[in-house]
Formats: C-alpha cells, structure tokens, sequence
C-alpha cells in the first residue's frame, strides 16, 4: 500500500515568528497535551511515500529519527522525533484503519506560547484530536 500524504495529515509544522508569550492554557492546548501524552513516537522514514509500508518499523521508537532538532525563535528545542496521535478526522493518514496526524515535539509549545502564529484551521484540527485533556507541565510546555 503506498501512502499518500496530505497537507492535512500534518500538524503544527510551523516556524513562529512573533516572541513566546505567557502560555495560554485552553481546551485547545489541554487536548493537545492529552493528545501528545498517547502520541506514538518514532515516525522518521514516512516522507518514502513509494515504498510499502510496514506498521512495526513505521512505530519503531528505536528507528532512526531526523538528523536534526528544529529550533524555535525563542530557542525551545525539539526532539528528532515525530509524533503520532489518534484523530476523528477520517480524511487524515490511515494506518490499519486508524486515522493519525503526525506532529513534533514542540506542538504544544506552539499552541500555548505563540498562540498568533497557530492558524484558527490547526486550532480546529486540534479539537478533533481523539484524547481527553490535560494540563500540561512545564516541560510539555517547552519551559522547563
Ligand atoms: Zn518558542
């Protein structure tokens, strides 16, 4: 099965340009922190979309991640790991019939620090995100 990625399969890829505020702790960043909490790690190799894909390594935690972190204006870092969580949206990514949209690490630093610069449609998407909520901490929130 070769598997097509859309742009709406993706979350919260962005580049903030404004300065890291005070984070705004709403339902929106508390369900993506529930969200991110059972997100499965290790997506690394997704992008080969020619390629058959088998469901083990594509959850591997152990596989290889990206070479790099991407670093936030305001120098919060991210793992080399993508992340993905559960979602209700049946036009996102199947993988054995589950509906998943990948993130990064800094997902819910972007949601609660640079609000302005998270589209009102991710905001929506994130709604959609198949979690209960949570408060997260500090270190979720990429101050810690
Ligand atoms: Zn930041």
């Amino acid at each position: 099965m070769a598997i097509i990625l859309e742009k709406r399969d993706f979350l919260l890829f962005i580049e903030p340009a404004g300065k890291c505020h005070t984070p705004v702790i709403d339902k929106y960043t508390k369900r993506l922190t529930g969200a991110f909490r059972s997100a499965k790690v290790g997506l690394s190799n997704y992008s080969n979309i020619a390629r058959e894909y088998d469901t083990e390594a594509f959850f591997d935690e152990n596989g290889g991640g990206w070479k790099g972190s991407h670093v936030c204006i305001c120098g919060a870092m991210s793992s080399n790991k993508d992340y993905a969580m559960l979602t209700r949206d049946v036009l996102s990514l199947h993988i054995d019939h589950q509906q998943i949209v990948l993130t990064n690490s800094l997902c819910i630093h972007y949601v609660a620090c640079h609000r302005d610069d998270v589209p009102t449609e991710m905001l929506e998407q994130i709604m959609l995100l198949s979690a209960d909520d949570a408060e997260p901490t500090q270190t979720e929130l990429g101050l810690g």
